[in-house]
């Protein structure tokens, strides 16, 4: 007699819960801002600055979004798991909501979702509201993707599903009338948003179809009508970040150089750095006094300063000139004693090079 294998496989067919994110205004940009321009724009816009450090926080009330120290533990190790890939973003867990930019819910009625990367701290201001939740267990294999996942968002990751380049052609009826069943009841416009609207290629960074994805859905046989091998199969990424994950956190978030340059008043030092790439500089006033920090030239950039307190580079100021014909600049006083770390990521430049900044 064979002995069976007792080693636990879970049979799936694709028909797990999935996450929804909320609906997000565009962000405008100027009227004679070009496609090229604006694509370069939208590929970083939701990406923090490299080097922020992202303070999560788990709400205990009201009791309905409160989460067990299993599941707590579930998004901790999802968060660690992005750190250990090397990537430049820290992650803090704090006590108190006012202190974090990812807020936290368990809300089993809910569902699982997380606002994209900076539209944390651009549209969910309030402290006592969620800017995730999780709405189904965590301690399942799927349930650790589904940490992962969110997490993906949270740090500026859209659905893979969506990618225009993915080249899925959906049995649009079939998929309406599925996801309106159990378990996720979704309404017709859910359904589009997340699943069948494509996203814009001025949305996406371009990258080829990774149907392995942590930001990929999975999808029970009958709902994709091109490729045809997922015509009669279910489409199920591989557990756990793809490869494809792991070079696209690495190349947004690359691990920091320690080593940073001088940043001294009156000093020009020029931006040579390629679309969606960032540039830091540290700063020793030498005086306490109001100053200046401006980029020049034709670019778009994110500028975040960050000054450092008890080890930890806390947000002080930025400014983002995207889209807009004016130049990153922060004015600050800054204290002599401390030490303070300039950040610059670039969207866009018309010509590489031929921009720079200054601190007066
Ligand atoms: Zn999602």
């Amino acid at each position: 007699m064979v002995k069976k294998s007792n080693k636990h496989v879970e049979h799936n067919d694709g028909k797990q819960p999935l996450c929804t994110i909320p609906e997000m205004p565009l962000r405008p940009l100027d009227a004679n801002v070009n496609d090229q321009r604006a694509s370069l724009i939208r590929v970083t816009e939701k990406k923090w600055v490299n080097g922020t450090v992202l303070h999560y926080y788990f709400h205990d009330e009201p009791s309905t979004w409160r989460g067990g120290d299993d599941q707590k533990d579930a998004v901790r190790n999802a968060f660690s798991e992005w750190k250990q890939l090397g990537i430049g973003l820290e992650f803090i867990e704090v006590t108190d909501p006012q202190d974090a930019e990812i807020r936290i819910g368990f809300d089993q009625n809910d569902g699982s979702w997380s606002y994209v990367g900076r539209d944390n701290i651009d549209y969910a201001t309030d402290p006592d509201e969620r800017t995730m939740n999780f709405g189904w267990d965590l301690t399942t294999d799927y349930g650790h993707d589904t940490a992962l996942h969110e997490i993906g968002h949270a740090i500026g990751f859209s659905h893979e599903h969506q990618n225009p380049k993915s080249g899925i052609q959906w049995d649009e009826a079939a998929v309406i009338d599925y996801f309106s069943g159990s378990p996720n009841y979704w309404s017709e416009e859910q359904t589009r948003h997340n699943i069948l609207r494509k996203l814009n290629e001025n949305e996406t960074d371009g990258s080829d179809w990774d149907n392995n994805s942590i930001m990929h859905y999975q999808f029970p046989s009958g709902l994709i009508i091109k490729p045809e091998a997922y015509q009669n199969n279910p489409l199920i990424p591989d557990p756990g970040l793809s490869s494809t994950d792991i070079v696209e956190a690495l190349h947004f978030y690359p691990g920091l150089d320690i080593n940073l340059p001088e940043l001294r008043p009156w000093e020009s030092h020029r931006i040579r750095i390629d679309a969606g790439r960032q540039i830091d500089f540290l700063i020793n006033p030498k005086y306490s006094r109001e100053y200046t920090m401006q980029t020049f030239g034709k670019m778009d950039t994110v500028m975040v300063l960050f000054e450092e307190i008890n080890g930890e580079n806390v947000y002080y100021d930025g400014d983002d000139d995207s889209g807009t014909s004016f130049n990153a600049k922060i004015t600050a006083r800054l204290v002599r004693g401390r030490s303070y770390v300039l950040r610059i990521r670039l969207y866009y430049a018309e010509q590489k090079g031929e921009g720079a900044l200054m601190m007066w």
